[in-house]
């Protein structure tokens, strides 16, 4: 409610061209064919690849803008496909939320839900232990259990994973283990951007 007010008040603009209407303008990041890419069992779709404009978007959540999660959550909603019924956002570290003041995965779960006609998004992965800081990069790509998977709810029922950006999948793999652990059946994510270490490993 608060937040519409504001939009009337001071209309979002593209972070691009600054045109009036949206954080992210058509003509600056025009909507096309999902990107499709298969990583550790889990087909991801992404809406662009990591860079330009999509880039500076994901940068801008990250800085907690909460006009450029609106677009992105919007754009997600609409790429969802009927079997994206139940959407589980991948939620940040407690440091990263308190300084952005939302959890940008579970942000954008929750608008693609409510901008699409069928989805629901439930918050039911926690951070169990920050294990990526001060790791490197190959230490990431075998990082395990950072994810704690809640909810009794979950057996048979199959859940689309939504995160900001897809590099290595090793998050999304890490997700999915821990909500396949609640019996969630767990074989899609939608993401906003896709690196070129994502793509070239799905390409493999
Ligand atoms: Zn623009």
């Amino acid at each position: 409610m608060l937040e519409r007010a504001l939009d009337l008040l001071f209309p979002p603009r593209c972070i691009c061209c600054h045109a009036s209407g949206s954080a992210l303008c058509l003509r600056c990041a025009p909507v096309r064919a999902p990107l499709r890419r298969l990583v550790f069992g889990i087909e991801v779709r992404a809406l662009a690849p990591y860079d330009g404009v999509w880039r500076r978007a994901v940068l801008a959540l990250k800085d907690g803008r909460r006009d450029v999660a609106a677009t992105l959550g919007e754009r997600l909603g609409a790429a969802l496909r009927a079997e994206d019924r139940h959407l589980v956002g991948i939620p940040t570290s407690f440091s990263r939320r308190i300084r952005r003041g939302f959890d940008g995965g579970e942000r954008l779960a929750y608008l693609a839900a409510e901008s699409g006609e069928r989805a629901t998004s439930r918050s039911l992965l926690f951070v169990a232990r920050d294990r990526q800081r001060g790791r490197s990069r190959a230490e990431r790509l075998v990082a395990r259990d950072r994810f704690r998977g809640a909810g009794e709810m979950l057996v048979g029922t199959s859940v689309t994973l939504v995160d900001d950006v897809c590099t290595t999948g090793a998050t999304l793999a890490d997700a999915a283990r821990a909500l396949r652990a609640r019996g969630a059946i767990v074989e899609r994510a939608i993401v906003v951007a896709l690196t070129d270490l994502g793509r070239k490993r799905g390409e493999r």
